[in-house]
């Protein structure tokens, strides 16, 4: 996936129905600073958050967004509370609707959301999709940093034999269904 480059920010809030109108496409950067709830979720929030956002209609006459947006932060691994980076892709198609209750006639394809006063707040709404995107936990997907504190191995148990480290028969493992 991949989002034009663009340095200008995407407009705050915007009145779904009129760029509906003129299908539209919005391509910029969302600010960190006004994303209150996705730093309180994460380490940190490494360079520019790009959304691309197209408006339009489809074949049965709803509202529609259909977007992307990439955002890169780092999280705090569960198991050696140090910091991961996890990248967010996400793709999206909104319905735009004005009541909870005509969000739930929308058909399954589009994800409801409500405009509920002159303008929808577009932070609010990508803030949303960039928090159900991140994982519930975050752990390093290989090795922790700290792996070394911990060693295995080396050791030798009763009957003399060396214990094997469970790190390299995983490795091996890993090798032995690649040649085959
Ligand atoms: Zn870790």
């Amino acid at each position: 996936m991949s989002i034009p480059p663009s340095t200008a920010a995407l407009p705050k809030s915007v009145d779904a129905r009129k760029l509906v109108q003129r299908e539209q496409q919005l391509i910029g950067i969302l600010p960190h600073e006004s994303l209150e709830r996705l730093n309180a979720a994460v380490e940190s929030i490494d360079g520019d958050i790009r959304a691309e956002l197209q408006f339009g209609r489809d074949l049965q006459g709803h509202l529609t967004v259909s977007g992307k947006l990439h955002c890169d932060v780092q999280l705090e691994c569960q198991r050696c509370l140090q910091p991961m980076p996890e990248q967010v892709e996400a793709e999206f198609r909104w319905g735009i609707v004005w009541s909870e209750e005509q969000g739930k006639a929308l058909p399954k394809n589009l994800d409801p959301v409500v405009q509920d006063s002159d303008e929808l707040n577009l932070y609010q709404v990508l803030e949303d999709e960039i928090l159900l995107n991140l994982p519930m936990v975050a752990y390093h997907e290989q090795e922790c940093v700290a792996r070394d504190r911990f060693q295995f191995g080396e050791k030798t148990d009763e009957s003399g034999e060396q214990r094997e480290n469970p790190f390299k028969v995983l490795e091996q493992l890993k090798g032995s269904s690649k040649k085959s």
